[in-house]
């Protein structure tokens, strides 16, 4: 038998090795957008221990006063990731977190960044709803790194604004965090910066892989509507919430042709009452947007997803 203090003596050499390691195969990409607005890439595909629940995009602002990071990963090992990355480009220190996003990986490292003092900060929109999706987020995300959800630390913003848009001049850089309406995620908000005409989005653009439309979640109509008012700011830099960097061109034909696509071809299905098993098999035959990763998992339930919510409108 093991004596007592022989375990005690694993357990706390254990947990130093994880505390200090923090050290996974996947790295995310910085990729420049100008000399003060960095992306950084997450992965493509889904979620893994591997990429510690980062397989969404953010990025950076480097201001005269510090560094701003938007999101703050999934775990503690995805916000070391983000702030790995900051340091590839600038020995300037991050001096402020900012929550734009509900869903797990857009907010859950920030106690990270709060154990070493730096302000999290978010509207009160996006943290009324991240505290709602935090028990199916931390469900949601321990399933796919295999750990258990107790293991997930959550800690909220440290600082909340209250109203649907608050405008920051940090280190001379203008900074407008807006709630455009609900997204991927209710409370899902952007990141605008008027002068340099560059939009961190957040859930409510997915480039380069196929969005998903969540049971329960998602509302496919309110986010046609969001992504509509985010045009309105006509951006010409687009920083999406999953995918790569790229002009307002890409970012419609990713995601704002596609969720018009579901409500034009699911809504014209309702109207010659098609039923739910007919429209789901011959609209996932569909070609268009195949060319995005995950179509193949997530075009037909997207397609089911919105035949029971325009059902029901
Ligand atoms: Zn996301």
């Amino acid at each position: 038998m093991m004596k007592p203090w022989k375990f005690v003596t694993l357990s706390c050499a254990s947990w130093c090795w994880f505390c200090t390691s923090l050290a996974y195969a996947f790295e995310p990409s910085v990729q420049k957008i100008t000399d003060t607005v960095y992306a950084i890439v997450g992965e493509i595909d889904q979620r893994s221990a591997e990429n510690q629940g980062l397989n969404n995009t953010t990025g950076f602002i480097i201001t005269k006063a510090g560094v701003v990071l938007v999101g703050s990963g999934a775990t503690a090992g995805s916000a070391k990731m983000l702030e790995t990355a900051v340091k590839q480009v600038t020995a300037q220190p991050i001096i402020q977190v900012l929550n734009i996003g509900v869903q797990d990986h857009h907010w859950m490292g920030n106690h990270y960044f709060l154990a070493q003092n730096i302000p999290v900060s978010a509207l009160a929109k996006t943290i009324e709803n991240q505290k709602q999706q935090t028990n199916a987020n931390r469900l949601r995300l321990s399933n796919a790194l295999g750990i258990q959800p107790d293991a997930l630390k959550v800690e909220y913003a440290s600082e909340t604004f209250a109203g649907e848009e608050k405008t920051l001049e940090i280190g001379g850089v203008e900074l407008s965090l807006r709630y455009l309406g609900d997204a991927h995620f209710p409370g899902d908000a952007v990141l605008w910066l008027p002068k340099e005409k560059i939009v961190l989005t957040g859930d409510l653009v997915f480039n380069d892989r196929m969005l998903g439309i969540l049971p329960e979640i998602s509302k496919l109509k309110d986010w046609q509507l969001s992504f509509k008012k985010l045009a309105e700011l006509t951006p010409e830099q687009v920083i999406p919430g999953h995918g790569y960097p790229s002009n307002w061109a890409t970012a419609q034909k990713n995601t704002g042709d596609y969720l018009d696509w579901l409500v034009q071809n699911v809504g014209k299905s309702l109207e010659d009452m098609e039923d739910l098993g007919d429209a789901v098999k011959r609209l996932s035959a569909d070609q268009t947007f195949s060319f995005l990763q995950l179509a193949e998992d997530l075009h037909g339930k997207n397609i089911h997803q919105a035949y029971l919510q325009l059902e029901s409108q």
